[in-house]
């Protein structure tokens, strides 16, 4: 184990900076253990791509992400068994080279493992990935392990618990038999495509709306599932898509300064990138999940049941057209969809549900941006739950009001981790224990 003392931790976006005493970079269980037992307070990271402070800001940081090798797979149970440092892209590649896939992927694939379970990441048209861990070793505050198992009722509350609960160590996913998808992509007003969601889920087994603010358009992405011999008439439309990250940063450039440029930052947008439509087939990682990003972002991000959606998006547009409110927001606002499970904390605990995105290309200057305001403002009236990992403001009190089980969190968070060990300081905010 290698151990750095005082220097400074950044998160990827360089929006969250902290200076720390002592850094762990840890590649093993018992390395893990031993640093968790002998500390009073401490919090782990992977690739610190979290906007929510979650993931820093206490003297002692574990850096987990070279604790990530590959440590088995059952091919009768089609499962994998990874060390939860393991960045989710390799993980992919190795599972696909079995001819296996998890069928609801992030579009990002440079997040560990633990941090991507720990925030609730998610993908569309499927469940939570989480609920595809089948079992979990778990690092309790006072060093000793815990194994979870899907059939476990702590497996409920430890899916998605931020890190608080202990420290996943390693990991378990079901896997299923990999698939090729038939991706067609096109732009509709948003008088079509808004209420076709629930056909239109019935239909495909992907389905993603990138909502294009200030142009009345989504461009929607929908995939099939084909037998991976079909011929598809690929058409990725012209080369210089690609650009499309850059050529909105350079757009959005002044826009927390003059927030209303966005809107016609936007209409340029849609007519550069988002006005043809596309074709092309691929396994769910390779044909839908974004491998590169030219630069850093802030983000936030929405969740809502499925029925109340088109409610709050006719308000949401609504708020954001009125001249009078700053909140113009870039593009895309991506709107995904999670089937109803189990877990406490999960976005979509016991109802179908819709995710809603929000981005800044702007990320040092998020503090300004009014779409994050405006966007929370209306989702949490309405019942709406944040993404953990992303920015928001809600604390304690709305949260309780928004989650079923957050009573039933807290008190096992007491008794887990008494001395609020796991805590830093957003994390004490966030769980009332000031
Ligand atoms: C460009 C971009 C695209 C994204 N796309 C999506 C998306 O499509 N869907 C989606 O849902 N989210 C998405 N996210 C959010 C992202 O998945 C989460 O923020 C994720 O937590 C980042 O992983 P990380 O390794 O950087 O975690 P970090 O930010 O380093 O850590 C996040 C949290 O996890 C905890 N943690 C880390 N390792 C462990 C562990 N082993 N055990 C317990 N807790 C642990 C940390 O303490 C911290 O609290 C996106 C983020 C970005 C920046």
């Amino acid at each position: 184990m290698i151990k750095e003392e005082n220097g400074v931790w950044r998160s990827w976006n360089d929006n969250l900076v902290y200076n720390y005493k002592n850094l762990y970079k840890i590649t093993t269980e018992e390395e893990l253990q031993d640093v968790i037992s002998k500390t009073d307070k401490i919090r782990f990271f992977g690739t610190k791509q979290s906007s929510a402070d979650i993931a820093a800001g206490v003297d002692s940081l574990i850096d987990i992400s070279e604790f990530n090798n590959i440590l088995g797979y059952n091919d009768a149970e089609r499962t994998i068994t990874v060390q939860s440092g393991m960045i989710l892209g390799d993980m992919l590649e190795a599972i696909e080279a079995k001819g296996w896939c998890i069928p609801c992927l992030p579009d990002i694939n440079t997040i560990t493992i633990g941090g991507a379970l720990a925030t609730g990441t998610h993908g569309t048209s499927g469940k939570m990935l989480c609920e595809y861990m089948t079992s979990c070793r778990l690092v309790l505050a006072d060093g000793s392990i815990k194994e979870v198992k899907a059939s476990d009722a702590l497996m409920d509350a430890v899916r998605v618990s931020l890190g608080v609960l202990g420290v996943m160590s390693t990991i378990t996913f079901a896997c299923e038999p990999i698939y090729t998808l038939h991706i067609k992509e096109g732009p509709e007003d948003d008088s079509e495509w808004l209420p076709k969601i629930k056909e239109r889920l019935k239909k495909h087994d992907f389905l993603r709306i990138l909502w294009l603010p200030h142009t009345d358009k989504g461009y929607v992405i929908t995939g099939d599932k084909i037998d991976p011999n079909t011929e598809v008439k690929e058409d990725l439309g012209p080369k210089y898509l690609k650009h499309r990250r850059s050529a909105s940063k350079i757009l959005y450039k002044y826009t927390h300064v003059f927030p209303w440029i966005t809107a016609i930052a936007n209409k340029l947008l849609y007519k550069g990138f988002f006005s043809s439509t596309k074709e092309h087939k691929g396994s769910l990682y390779q044909a839908t999940v974004t491998k590169s990003r030219g630069s850093t972002l802030e983000l936030a991000e929405w969740t809502i049941a499925l029925d109340k959606f088109p409610t709050v998006f006719n308000e949401l547009k609504t708020e954001i057209n009125k001249w009078s409110n700053k909140s113009f927001i870039h593009i895309p606002m991506d709107v995904r969809f999670v089937y109803k499970d189990n877990s406490w904390l999960s976005y979509a605990y016991k109802a179908d549900t819709v995710t809603m995105g929000c981005v800044s290309r702007n990320a040092a200057t998020a503090d300004t941006y009014e779409a994050f305001k405006s966007i929370e403002k209306i989702f949490l009236k309405h019942g709406g739950k944040p993404h953990w990992g992303k920015r928001f403001m809600a604390k304690d009190q709305e949260l309780g009001k928004v989650y079923d089980k957050w009573e039933d969190f807290k008190s096992l968070r007491n008794t887990l981790d008494p001395t609020n060990k796991l805590l830093n300081p957003y994390l004490t905010q966030l769980f009332n224990k000031n």
